[in-house]
């Protein structure tokens, strides 16, 4: 890949490992293309990836991302900051595969009007403020009444992000699902909803209605958006994918060692 851009953490160690790398391809005659890269290259952490694989969204489908972690083996990165060396050669006379990460789009409702947003991670609806009731259907078929803080959508590569944190299951990378999961879900006589997380495979839907989502707001990933007017909420595994370029094999168990 001949066009490439550097996203970075903009801490110092993130900074100027960033800008090693976008000089030394440079000196190798690779092109600084900001515009319209054939690789995206992340220095920072997950969420610095999370950053550079939203602000590409509009051409999702043609660029491949790589990352370098400046703190500790990551889910989205392949390479620790003393691997840059490594890294470099791999970009410049590697041959690597393509890894496709399925994204989940959700569709905001109002009538029968949508709008959709994609996510990698997760999407959530939560309302600090106020009990949140959320009628939730999977394909049309009436599961449960939530009330509580919120409901959290999350992909597989998701799984070990704030689903984890909110005690649902990590997802080994081959299984194609979504998985539910409460934030702070009220139980008790007069309500009860599931309480346990639920996965659903690929092919479903998950919709969610409620008479007032005033006060809550939609997060996907590190961004929010409001639920003024919305009446129901999609989540859907689609099409679209992120594609991750992968120069070595990295094990998703090693990864999850390094977590925690
Ligand atoms: P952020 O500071 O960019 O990320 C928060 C933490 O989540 C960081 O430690 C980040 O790792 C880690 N992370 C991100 N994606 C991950 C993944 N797929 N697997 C494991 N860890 C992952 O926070 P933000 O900008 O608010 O939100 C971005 C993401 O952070 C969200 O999608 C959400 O999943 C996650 N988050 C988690 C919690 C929680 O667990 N309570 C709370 C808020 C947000 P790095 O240090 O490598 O960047």
């Amino acid at each position: 890949m001949e066009r490439f851009t550097v996203v970075t953490r903009e801490d110092e160690v993130s900074l100027s490992l960033g800008k090693k790398i976008a000089d030394q391809l440079t000196e190798q005659s690779k092109v600084f293309d900001n515009e319209n890269p054939e690789i995206v290259i992340s220095v920072g952490g997950d969420g610095t990836m999370l950053h550079a694989l939203h602000q590409r969204m509009h051409q999702i489908e043609s660029v491949h991302f790589v990352g370098i972690h400046t703190g500790t083996l990551g889910f989205f990165t392949d390479y620790e900051e003393k691997e840059v060396e490594q890294l470099l050669e791999d970009l410049i006379s590697g041959n690597p595969s393509t890894e496709e990460v399925q994204l989940l789009e959700v569709r905001r409702y109002n009538g029968e009007r949508f709008e959709s947003l994609y996510a990698i991670n997760e999407a959530r609806v939560e309302n600090i403020i106020k009990t949140q009731r959320i009628e939730v259907f999977i394909d049309d078929e009436y599961l449960e009444t939530f009330r509580g803080n919120g409901l959290c959508v999350s992909t597989q590569i998701g799984s070990t992000a704030y689903n984890r944190s909110l005690r649902g299951a990590v997802l080994l990378p081959s299984i194609r699902a979504m998985q539910l999961t409460e934030v702070a879900g009220i139980h008790h006589k007069l309500s009860r909803s599931l309480s346990t997380s639920l996965v659903v495979p690929e092919s479903h839907v998950i919709r969610f209605e409620s008479k007032s989502y005033n006060d809550s707001i939609l997060c996907f990933d590190h961004l929010h958006v409001s639920l003024d007017g919305v009446d129901a909420i999609e989540f859907r595994l689609c099409k679209k994918a992120a594609r991750f370029a992968r120069y070595r094999p990295t094990s998703f168990i090693k990864r999850l060692n390094n977590l925690y």
